[in-house]
């Protein structure tokens, strides 16, 4: 064994004692199970170090005793018809269902059905993905204020915040650009649930692979990568005994959340890589993780069906809302309905509590439901809510591109010394950022690069 161990974090362990296999990979999430699968295919003996107590990662879904709609966490929608996504949800037989794309908006006493698409469309359309000098989305509104009008610059700011759980005055202009050009070869006009549950896609990559039971080591926390022509060695905690332990493997590909990535080395599951490449520290400072707040309610009855006489699938509100954006569970019909914020306004509520949040949302339906407080609540059955930005191992929703970052982004598509590979929803350049289609596509893209490289290191 040659590596160069003698850093004060690492914890030396002969080579003897370290658990070998030709790839390793850090997080079980869908990029990490995505790639395991592809090099598993090949013969390859994988290993994956997962931190959680479970597997699937920022998909979460639970099930509710009093519904057979599974309630999701984090994922639920397929957007479009990505040709990754799709070819595991046919190979594992699985059905989705398109969702209602009927909208209703608020303005503070009324409900209307206006449509804005075309309006927010029009503002995207002129995004400069070929910029020489990047602006943040904030910027760009300011400099097309005279040919928009104010109603399609704030709608076309609040889809932004929201779709992307992203602050607009730091978000890059030419990463929102290239990411648009790229979903213009995606059918987005449809978007998609599965049936069963996002957990299924899950289900279905563990179960490709021969020996799941000895591939997927749950409660291991990464928390030192070391890497030379020998091979790379991995440090990790071991959750229940809080012991460390070695890896030792040919190629490893890391799929970590870029929030724990860019992590303090105080935080809980921090890495560190060992030594570290040049460009590394550059590249996360380009990419930001996201924060989305979620809540799903279950209520005795679906009393919001009455503020229209068309079926409901949206409902907005206006930036100022502290829920701007809620979706009902249609064209299935059960009492649920969730409510989102992402960007700016999901950021203003990260140090509230569970508690705090939930009320927040729920005097706003009581609001723009017209009805009392205390009847809404008598009329609540369960919420699900899970905190993502508190969360040790994601440290947030989903990545965007920050302003003048997305050039040195891409340093996540290369391999370092093709010994280390990222893989993950924050290293894609394309629409799929931040999405569970890109996860997967990075995981394959990586595996890919993996067994290009592989046999002349054997
Ligand atoms: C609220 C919310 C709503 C979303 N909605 C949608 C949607 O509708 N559609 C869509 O396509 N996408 C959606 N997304 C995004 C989607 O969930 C993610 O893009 C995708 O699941 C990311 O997969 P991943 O494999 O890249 O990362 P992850 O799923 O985060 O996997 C990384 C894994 O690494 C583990 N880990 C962390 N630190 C360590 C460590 N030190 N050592 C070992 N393991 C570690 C984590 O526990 C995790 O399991 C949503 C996300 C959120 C949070």
């Amino acid at each position: 064994m040659s590596l160069d161990l003698n850093t004060e974090n690492s914890q030396r362990t002969d080579g003897a004692s370290a658990r070998n296999c030709d790839v390793l990979i850090l997080g079980a999430g869908a990029a990490g199970l995505a790639s395991a699968e592809k090099l598993a295919q090949k013969g390859l003996n994988v290993l994956i170090l997962e931190a959680r107590n479970r597997t699937g990662g920022r998909i979460f879904t639970m099930r509710d005793p009093t519904s057979s709609l599974p309630i999701e966490l984090g994922a639920e929608f397929i957007h479009g018809s990505p040709k990754e996504t799709f070819a595991v949800v046919g190979a594992a037989g699985l059905s989705v269902y398109d969702i209602l794309d009927s909208h209703q908006y608020y303005d503070g006493k009324h409900w209307t059905e206006e449509e804005f698409w075309d309006e927010v469309n029009d503002v995207f359309d002129k995004l400069e993905p070929d910029r020489e000098e990047d602006r943040s989305f904030d910027e760009f509104l300011n400099d097309h204020k005279n040919q928009f009008s104010p109603k399609a610059l704030e709608l076309a700011k609040a889809f932004a915040e929201g779709f992307h759980a992203a602050r607009s005055e730091d978000l890059s202009e030419k990463g929102l650009a290239i990411s648009e050009q790229a979903s213009e070869n995606v059918d987005i006009s449809q978007t998609f649930r599965i049936f069963d549950g996002y957990d299924a896609v899950i289900t279905r990559f563990i179960r490709s692979l021969p020996h799941p039971e000895d591939t997927i080591l749950l409660n291991r926390t990464a928390k030192l990568v070391q890497y030379d022509r020998g091979g790379v060695r991995v440090n990790a905690r071991n959750e229940l005994t809080g012991g460390t332990e070695a890896f030792h493997a040919q190629r490893l590909i890391i799929t970590l959340p870029i929030g724990v990535l860019k992590a303090p080395a105080t935080a809980h599951a921090s890495l560190r890589i060992h030594p570290e490449p040049e460009e590394y520290r550059t590249a996360l400072q380009s990419l930001e993780m996201g924060v989305a707040i979620r809540i799903v309610f279950r209520f005795r009855e679906a009393f919001w069906e009455t503020l229209s006489d068309e079926p409901i699938g949206y409902l907005h509100l206006g930036p100022e809302a502290d829920f701007p954006t809620w979706w009902t569970a249609l064209p299935v019909r059960t009492p649920q309905i969730t409510a989102w914020v992402g960007g700016t306004g999901a950021e203003k509520m990260k140090t509230l509590s569970k508690e705090e949040r939930i009320q927040k949302a729920l005097s706003q339906l009581a609001k723009m439901t017209h009805r009392d407080p205390k009847w809404v609540e008598s009329q609540l059955l369960t919420v699900y809510h899970h905190d993502w930005h508190n969360d040790p191992f994601s440290l947030g929703s989903y990545s965007y591109v920050l302003k003048g970052g997305a050039d040195t982004a891409r340093f996540f598509e290369r391999s370092i010394e093709n010994r280390i590979y990222f893989a993950g929803e924050a290293t894609m350049m394309t629409a799929e950022r931040g999405t569970v289609d890109g996860a997967i596509t990075s995981g394959h893209r990586a595996a890919g690069e993996v067994l290009k490289n592989f046999d002349s290191y054997r």
